[in-house]
């Protein structure tokens, strides 16, 4: 048990530690990526050293995305708990999907039932509005350019919550067990962060998420709060 408990300190301050470190890296990257863009405005360029400026501006951007998100993962926020209707949370967080949707010429179906509409949840808006952004974009990503994903409202007993469904290709069995682990990734540029986050918020809030394949083609992504 001492073995155990000496563990879990070790794990702990590993990740304090490295989400510090994560932490300082951001003020560099931020140095760096303004330099960049000083750069590229310089007249020396032919062609060839906007073309590396603009290679180099996309790794900071995706640098800067990882340890956003590796800072949401590893240093897990307080809970700041509101009453708030299903259709609210939702809303929101549909808002902040738009551009994606509109840039991949995507149709968000949303399926509304008046009855679970209004039903109260108590959580965290920020963060289950994180949730739901990061599914909706695994949807997006998953499906590429058209169609439609479809978001419908679920209940079971004492819980009430939403599912996503999309036309992408699915999830390969061997996939599956891997899913919410940290860094797991099937994407060139993915950071594997997305699912391990969603599955903490939801954990945090006695929730769950659930992930399986729907009988057309695709994946479907649910999740369930508990009602107030
Ligand atoms: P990332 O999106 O950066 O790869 P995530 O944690 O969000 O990281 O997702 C992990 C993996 O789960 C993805 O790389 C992909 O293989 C799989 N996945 C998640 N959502 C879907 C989906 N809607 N359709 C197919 N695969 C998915
Ligand atoms: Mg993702």
């Amino acid at each position: 048990l001492e073995g155990e408990i000496r563990q879990t300190e070790r794990v702990t301050a590993l990740g304090h530690m490295s989400a510090g470190l994560a932490h300082e890296i951001r003020n560099p990257l931020g140095i760096m990526k303004v330099s960049i863009q000083m750069l590229a405005q310089e007249k020396c360029g032919d062609g060839v050293v906007s073309e590396y400026c603009r290679i180099l501006l996309e790794e900071c951007e995706r640098l800067n995305r990882l340890l956003s998100e590796f800072l949401s993962f590893a240093r897990p926020k307080e809970l700041v708990r509101e009453k708030i209707a299903l259709e609210e949370l939702l809303d929101e967080g549909i808002c902040l999907i738009q551009p994606a949707l509109q840039q991949n010429f995507i149709e968000l179906e949303r399926v509304r039932s008046e009855l679970l509409d209004q039903k109260e949840v108590e959580v965290d808006p920020d963060q289950i509005k994180q949730v739901i952004l990061n599914i909706l974009l695994n949807a997006i990503e998953a499906q590429g350019i058209g169609g439609v994903i479809h978001l419908q409202v679920v209940e079971e007993e004492g819980y009430v919550g939403f599912a996503v469904s999309d036309q992408g290709p699915g999830i390969t069995q061997e996939v599956m067990p891997y899913l919410y682990d940290p860094f797991f990734t099937t994407k060139d540029k993915g950071t594997g962060l997305g699912l391990s986050v969603v599955h903490r918020i939801l954990d945090q809030h006695g929730g769950k998420v659930t992930i399986s394949n729907h009988d057309e083609r695709g994946a479907r992504v649910e999740v369930l709060l508990p009602l107030v």
